[in-house]
């Protein structure tokens, strides 16, 4: 790498393409000769309508989004997305949530704020190390959304198979996913992601609704801001929108264009995530936490059983130049995030790390 960086195996905020900091870096005082930054620069001049209309339409050409479906840029992160869901969604008072971790669990906590939250599956029996089966979920007729986080962060599983929704919306949380692989878009309502996972600075969440399930009125005490509607009508600039995050956003979507596309990216993926796994399933003394038919290509989860011993890992790796590979601090055990930023020479360097620490402390 360039710039002495380290490897940075953080969940989130996380690495960008270096490409795409570097022409930040160029940009960062005189943007095409407007003489000022775009951290500077009025959301409603021409240069900063620019960037976010290019940054819409490269991400429908990115995802292939159909004509019917709004792209929304939302402030508040992923959290905000927890309760705007069914502040939103839930007409009828009646969802369906999917528990497969930490992030599902807020989402369910949230939700039921607002209404009825039926959990349809769940894999709390062992621990969040797998994704329950979903082809034959229980879901009342009045159900308005089934809800899923296609890809835990903090347990390690993704979805290999989309639920059966059985005509139902499906709403997917896709933040430590998001454009790593291609996903059929008309499959899902309502599709959202934080964007400092996989795509950009933190403080901004990406929203693909489909344009039936705005309502104008979603009751009489719901925040404007909260109201997706108040976004799609006003090319999410009802208020300032995240303009820097918009910006940098828009700078991967045509860096993901030019390498590939999703495409790409999960062909990379699936190469980068078997150089640690294969490893894994080897090693006597690193374990893999999730089960092998639900694992993440982003976020791969592993501990050694002994917690003193993950400690000293975490600690000799991060001076020999790969930082943040301890597990989230609720549930221990030690993490690599390799989202689509993380070169495949990371990943390789880290195993050849993680053998001679195993050869060191057998
Ligand atoms: C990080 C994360 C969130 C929360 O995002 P914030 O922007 O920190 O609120 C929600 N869902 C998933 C899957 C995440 O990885």
């Amino acid at each position: 790498m360039k710039y002495d960086r380290t490897y940075n195996f953080s969940a989130g905020p996380a690495m960008m393409p270096e490409e795409v900091l570097e022409e930040i870096r160029d940009e960062m005082l005189n943007y095409r000769g407007t003489g000022m930054c775009v951290m500077e620069m009025s959301h409603r001049s021409k240069a900063f309508l620019a960037i976010y209309e290019e940054a819409v339409a490269d991400l429908k050409k990115l995802m292939n989004i159909p004509d019917n479906y709004k792209i929304l840029f939302v402030q508040g992160g992923g959290t905000m997305e927890f309760a705007m869901v069914p502040m939103n969604l839930m007409k009828n008072g009646v969802a369906c949530y999917v528990e497969t971790g930490t992030w599902s669990k807020k989402a369910i906590a949230e939700a039921k704020k607002f209404g009825e939250v039926n959990v349809v599956a769940s894999s709390k029996d062992k621990d969040y190390t797998y994704i329950p089966d979903c082809s034959n979920l229980d879901i009342p007729e009045n159900a308005d959304y089934v809800y899923i986080c296609e890809n835990e962060t903090i347990n390690g599983i993704t979805y290999q198979q989309l639920p059966n929704t059985k005509g139902h919306v499906l709403v997917s949380d896709q933040s430590s996913m998001f454009l790593s692989r291609p996903c059929n878009v008309e499959d899902y309502g309502l599709i959202w992601a934080g964007v400092q996972k996989n795509v950009g600075p933190a403080g901004m969440a990406v929203v693909i609704i489909r344009e039936d399930l705005l309502r104008e009125d979603i009751g009489p005490k719901a925040p404007v801001y909260c109201n997706y509607n108040t976004h799609a009508a006003n090319d999410s600039m009802y208020n300032t929108p995240n303009c820097w995050a918009i910006y940098c956003v828009g700078k991967v979507f045509k860096y993901l264009l030019k390498n590939g596309g999703v495409e790409a990216m999960e062909k990379k993926n699936i190469e980068k995530a078997a150089v640690l796994y294969d490893y894994l399933d080897q090693s006597k003394l690193f374990k893999a936490s999730a089960e092998a038919g639900s694992r993440s290509l982003m976020n791969v989860t592993f501990r050694t059983g002994d917690d003193e011993m993950d400690a000293k890992f975490v600690k000799e790796a991060k001076a020999a130049g790969f930082d943040n590979l301890k597990g989230h601090r609720s549930i221990g055990g030690l993490r690599a995030s390799i989202y689509n930023a993380m070169p495949k020479e990371g990943v390789e360097a880290l195993v050849a790390f993680m053998k001679k620490f195993e050869a060191e402390n057998e």
